[in-house]
């Protein structure tokens, strides 16, 4: 047997899930499943204790689906990564997702993977973490009592990610104004999960860069802000030797740690070609 004996549970309703989830101990929540269900089996390789019961969250259509207004985009935790790169509400800046989501793994994990556990999982080197810090998105969640919450996508990813809430979902403020580019350099040919990532957005007014925001996955890390860099960035003349002297200006202990020379170059070859196509659109 691959997996130890356990029970599971699979609610229709968020009521129904929260109520599950209060009542139960030693329980565990299962997305699109591409990590849990791995994890659990080697828990039990392991001889660690594994949970009792599993909450599916698949048959829940109040955490399926994303919609967006004039002031923002809201993706709900159990809308798949396929969904948001096929979705066609998705326009304009907002495009910048489905770049994200069309470099992540292949069509059968794409398929089964959520984005609300790409951001919960706690492996440093899923990619939307850095994604929502960039975008500065709100992460929502639903305690055991049923109560509401939030906190900003940069906040979770500093207090590590640990949380023992729900997440149902994300909101993202509208970019319409913001410069956006998004970078990720695979680890080898062969493996289908990043080596780095960074999302970095910016507006232009008065040929000076403001409000800019460097999130960065180092992988090593959870993801954070180059806060040194930014202020660079928010203080400098824009023309064209500006993505090579903010190099000059990097955090280097966020892209150096435990980085090997090849990973530290593509780093800033990364940041240079953000910083190109974010102040070469016309
Ligand atoms: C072979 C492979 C390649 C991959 N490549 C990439 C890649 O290149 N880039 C990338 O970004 N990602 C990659 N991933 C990760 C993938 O995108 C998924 O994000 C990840 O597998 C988890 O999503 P899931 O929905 O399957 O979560 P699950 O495996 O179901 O859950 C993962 C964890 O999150 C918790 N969780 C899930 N949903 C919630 C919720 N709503 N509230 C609270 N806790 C929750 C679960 O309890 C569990 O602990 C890869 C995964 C695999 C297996």
């Amino acid at each position: 047997m691959l997996l130890a004996p356990l029970t599971l549970h699979t609610p229709k309703t968020l009521a129904e899930l929260t109520k599950l989830y209060s009542e139960l101990d030693n329980v565990k929540l299962q997305a699109g499943g591409t990590f849990l269900l791995n994890s659990l089996k080697l828990l039990k390789r392991k001889g660690t204790k594994t949970p009792d019961h599993v909450i599916s969250l698949q048959k829940i259509a109040e955490l399926k689906g994303l919609t967006v207004d004039k002031n923002s985009l809201h993706i709900k935790s159990m809308t798949t990564i396929n969904e948001i790169f096929n979705s066609s509400a998705l326009e304009g800046n907002w495009n910048i997702l489905k770049t994200v989501c069309r470099n992540i793994s292949t069509h059968p994990i794409r398929n089964m993977a959520t984005i609300g556990g790409n951001l919960t999982c706690r492996y440093t080197w899923t990619e939307m973490p850095a994604v929502m810090i960039g975008l500065q998105a709100t992460l929502h969640f639903i305690d055991q009592a049923g109560q509401d919450l939030t906190l900003s996508a940069e906040e979770f990813f500093k207090q590590a990610a640990k949380t023992n809430h729900i997440l149902t979902g994300v909101t993202i403020p509208n970019q319409e104004t913001y410069r956006i580019s998004y970078q990720r350099v695979r680890k080898t040919m062969n493996v289908d999960i990043p080596l780095l990532s960074l999302l970095i957005t910016t507006k232009i007014t008065n040929k000076k860069l403001n409000n800019t925001i460097v999130a960065v996955n180092n992988c090593v890390d959870f993801a954070q802000r180059d806060y040194q860099l930014e202020e660079f960035l928010n203080t400098a003349e824009i023309d064209k030797k500006l993505p090579e002297t903010a190099l000059e200006h990097i955090n280097k202990s966020i892209y150096d740690k435990r980085s090997h020379d090849y990973k530290q170059h593509m780093f800033r070859v990364s940041i240079k070609k953000a910083l190109t196509e974010i102040i070469n659109v016309s």
